[in-house]
């Protein structure tokens, strides 16, 4: 899932004040699921921009809604009636929602009302952990299962950096070193001598250093009439 966190209602509120009327709008996706953008969480911080406004004599209006998902056109077609009485969105979604809406409504200030964090799982109740960084060529076979790329704070392939302390990174006692799992992991499964073998050179292009990517599917694309 792609977690986020909300923005300080102080802030959110700055970048709402040249607004006259303001529709806060949920994402029933990821940002549900991490309890940062649902329909409660955008219920709540409409309410909140309300008092505060209210409080600061400001002449806005704040309403609220949600979407099942911000990052599909379909989804935000439903909205499109809302917006005759807005100035600007608060989006509650990832900037990919975020940034489907100021596609889809060109005429309508776009307002991020959380930080867009990372792809992770949760880990317990009310703490996730950062687990892939989408670098298009996944190589978590050769690592049993364990990103390097994103677990190991140096994003090293071909082992340790040497720095770990009792199975700890050296940047943190609580980030366990992704290569002591990696090792710990081959050897239960009797595979260690995976190690042995040398990582092949990256290629980076498929990672975002090499900038903005897509996918194009030619199986699924609509063909155009000759
Ligand atoms: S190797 Fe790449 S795609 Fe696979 S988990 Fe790591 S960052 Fe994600
Ligand atoms: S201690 Fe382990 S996880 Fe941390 S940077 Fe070094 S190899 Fe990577």
């Amino acid at each position: 899932m792609i977690t986020g966190k909300q923005k300080a209602l102080s802030e959110v509120a700055r970048m709402a004040t040249p607004y006259k009327r303001v529709l806060v709008l949920g994402c029933g996706t990821c940002t549900t699921i991490c309890f940062a953008g649902g329909q409660k969480e955008a219920a709540e911080m409409a309410s909140s921009l309300r008092l505060l406004g209210q409080n600061e004599k400001r002449r806005q209006v704040f309403s609220e809604h949600t979407v099942r998902r911000q990052c599909e056109w379909e989804y935000l077609d439903e909205i499109a009636p809302l917006l005759k009485e807005t100035d600007a969105i608060v989006s509650l979604s990832c900037g990919v929602g975020a940034q489907a809406l100021a596609e889809r409504f060109p005429e309508i200030s776009i307002l991020p009302g959380l930080d867009t964090c990372f792809m992770g799982l949760p880990q317990e109740p009310g703490v996730w952990i950062e687990r892939c960084l989408a670098c298009g060529d996944c190589i978590i076979d050769t690592t049993a299962g364990i990103c390097p790329i994103t677990r190991c704070a140096k994003g090293l392939l071909n082992g340790p950096c040497g720095g770990s302390v009792d199975g700890q990174c050296e940047i943190s006692a609580d980030i366990p070193c992704a290569w002591q799992l990696i090792h710990d992991r081959l050897a239960s499964q009797g595979l260690l001598s995976r190690l042995d073998e040398l990582p092949p050179v990256r290629d980076w292009s498929t990672s975002h250093s090499g900038g903005p990517r897509r996918i194009v599917r030619q199986d699924l694309k609509v063909k155009k009439a000759p």
